[in-house]
């Protein structure tokens, strides 16, 4: 033990006594991370879809041992199977003994030949399609989570989760806010802003009437109840749907309309 050397040698020795392995114990997979994009209406009103996934499976061919099949584990020939390893270290006050876990095993005892299919980890990387049901009222960062479709673990550890990262495409009139409320805009013509209209309104729930009060204001935001987003966890309650009104008033016009503005210009005096 002696002539071993310091801490130095320790490294050089482990590279020498062949392939340095991990641990053998279990450890739980790690998490996968997916990232889904879904369309305006699916993330207010839930959708189901598929996922093709890449993640780590335990290796069929060695059963997720990392060990060739057909072959046993023999004691380690540097640690005599114990695992660790003692050597002196020298210091200005002295010689000291240092343990320190056998690098040739990984710790293990054992030294084995690694199963060719997975290179000894246990686990290969394969595609899995998983069925994933998104809720309704998810948003733009909603994280959902898929219990242990994350990666498998190593040595019999249990598996990770699969996170699925949601990122929702905008449309094209509808605004979504405070999660869920929806705001749009609706455009009437000057004389149905002073006298009052019925409107079409496209709402999640597709075209709705709406009922333009008399005088309305141009930018008046008027409340369409419930129309808006179903909150996630609790489908039954709602979001409601704002919409701001848009007066628009002619650049141009006829001999006959300006004769009758004027008319009507004339009685506000
Ligand atoms: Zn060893
Ligand atoms: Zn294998």
């Amino acid at each position: 033990m002696g002539g071993m050397g310091g801490m130095g040698g320790m490294g050089g020795m482990g590279g020498m006594g062949g392939r340095s392995q991990a641990r053998n114990r279990p450890t739980q997979g790690d998490d996968e991370r997916y990232d889904l994009e879904i369309d305006f209406l699916e993330a207010v009103f839930g959708v189901e879809k598929e996922l093709d996934t890449m993640r780590l499976e335990n290796c069929d061919k060695c059963s997720g041992s990392g060990v060739k099949a057909g072959t046993k584990p023999t004691t380690c020939g540097t640690c005599g199977g114990q695992g660790q390893v003692v050597a002196t270290v020298r210091t200005p006050l002295g010689n000291f003994q240092q343990v320190t876990g056998c690098q040739a095993c990984g710790g293990t005892g054992q030294s084995s030949t690694p199963c060719p299919s997975c290179g000894g980890d246990g686990r290969v990387r394969r595609s899995k399609k998983i069925q994933l049901r998104v809720p309704p009222g998810v948003d733009k960062g909603s994280r959902l989570r898929v219990r242990g479709e994350g990666n498998a673990g190593r040595r019999g550890g249990p598996p990770g989760d699969l996170y699925v990262f949601i990122n929702v495409r905008d449309d094209p009139e509808l605004k979504r806010f405070d999660n869920v409320n929806i705001s749009s805009t609706v455009t009437v013509p000057y004389t149905k802003a002073i006298l009052g209209s019925t409107v079409k309104v496209r709402t999640v729930d597709g075209p709705v009437d709406l009922k333009i009060p008399a005088g309305v204001q141009p930018q008046a935001t008027l409340l369409m109840a419930k129309r808006g987003v179903p909150r996630l966890g609790n489908d039954s309650a709602r979001g409601d749907h704002y919409v701001t009104v848009k007066v628009t008033i002619p650049s141009k016009l006829s001999d006959e309309e300006r004769a009758m503005i004027e008319k009507l210009d004339e009685k506000q005096k």
